[in-house]
């Protein structure tokens, strides 16, 4: 089956009801004929639901989806992205191990290897998407894993995954991919040797605002033990965002067409715009990484960034003047989005920090929604002055 007919006909087996759509399953246990059959199952040794917190039908339809979306075995779905970053890293790593990671990752992320990792003992090591060759200086005796993100948030940072997972390979390290800016749509990290990949789904898969929701895809063997931590410690999704999820995902594809092509009219729109510097979308022949994203990506994604020439306060501006677009912490929306870094999710770092991670003063990043193009230009046009 093709990646489109997987998205709609995965489904959980269908009850004595003969319902045509996806039913959700409410329960937090569910029932045993005997004590035999309650035996066995909490033995491990019959597979069935037992409660909740470990497996629920809505959620496993989710999983399943997911797990044949990015062309892996299996897949565990958490209450929020950041509870599936979080799984993964308590998962595998513990005292005295060592993670790399690229600098360009989700600030909540870049928290926990700043902040939390050192607290049990974990150390980390950041690295620049650009200069890979610097990578192999940054490998210690204990390192376990390498994780990247690509497209990254905001800067739209390109890593070469095929590049990436040689180099796990060789240094026998973990590979762990968080492919939320790109969905399963655009590109499929298990092709390039991913052991792990995460999602937000929370951003494009749920693609409408709604629900927050997290998951991770991998072999059946990495995907019990992040299940198992997931069984004791309860970052269980819910089953009503598992529903709204699952169910998402059969629009996946169509949607994501449509970003996408809003978002590279809009890039090639701004391309030639006076009050902007620079204009960054991945499938622009003009962004640094231009080819790696035509290798890897299937199209460039539903985020462009740009630079206005007039730094901080032209972008603090460009927000107060926007009418129809939303200033909003979101992203993957059908409503396009407008946030300017700067002054608000990196302004407690420096300025050359933010640097590192391509954030410049007059950055702004458009999540491009489902609006018609002409509306969305139009808004940002004027808000341009
Ligand atoms: C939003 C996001 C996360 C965190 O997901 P939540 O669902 O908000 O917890 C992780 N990684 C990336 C790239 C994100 O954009």
């Amino acid at each position: 089956m093709k990646f489109e007919t997987k998205a709609i006909r995965i489904q959980t087996e269908q009850t004595q009801h003969r319902e045509h759509s996806t039913p959700i399953f409410p329960t937090s246990s569910y029932t045993f004929k005997n004590a035999e059959q309650m035996r066995s199952m909490f033995a491990g040794e019959q597979e069935g639901n037992i409660y909740s917190r470990f497996t629920n039908p809505t959620c496993r339809e989710f999983e399943l989806k997911m797990a044949a979306l990015e062309g892996v075995e299996d897949a565990v779905s958490m209450a929020s992205g950041m509870s599936g970053v979080f799984g993964t890293l308590m998962t595998f790593l513990g005292q005295g191990d060592h993670i790399i990671a690229s600098r360009a990752i989700f600030g909540s992320t870049y928290q926990v290897l700043l902040n939390w990792l050192p607290k049990w003992g974990i150390e980390y090591t950041f690295v620049d998407s650009n200069r890979m060759e610097d990578w192999e200086k940054a490998v210690q005796s204990n390192t376990k894993m390498l994780f990247v993100e690509t497209p990254s948030n905001p800067g739209l940072d390109i890593i070469d995954l095929e590049k990436a997972g040689a180099f796990a390979k060789t240094h026998q390290l973990l590979f762990v991919v968080d492919n939320c800016f790109a969905t399963p749509y655009l590109q499929q990290p298990a092709r390039f040797g991913a052991d792990i990949i995460l999602h937000s789904a929370t951003k494009f898969i749920d693609g409408q605002g709604r629900v927050l929701g997290g998951v991770a895809c991998g072999s059946h063997e990495s995907i019990d033990e992040i299940r198992r931590f997931g069984r004791n410690t309860g970052p269980t999704l819910s089953t009503f965002n598992a529903w709204i999820l699952t169910k998402s995902l059969e629009t996946l594809h169509v949607r994501l067409d449509r970003h996408c092509e809003n978002a590279l009219n809009l890039a090639k729109h701004l391309s030639h715009h006076s009050q902007i510097s620079k204009v960054n979308y991945p499938f622009l022949e003009s962004h640094p990484s231009y080819d790696i994203a035509k290798k890897q990506m299937k199209l460039g994604g539903g985020l462009v960034t740009f630079e206005l020439k007039d730094g901080i306060e032209k972008g603090i501006q460009f927000l107060d003047r926007i009418k129809m677009c939303t200033l909003s912490a979101n992203l993957g929306d059908t409503r396009t989005i407008v946030t300017h870094p700067a002054s608000t999710t990196h302004a407690k770092l420096t300025e050359s920090a933010r640097q590192e991670v391509s954030i410049t003063n007059g950055l702004i990043r458009v999540s491009v929604g489902l609006e018609h193009i002409d509306d969305i230009i139009a808004d940002i046009e004027q808000a341009l002055g």
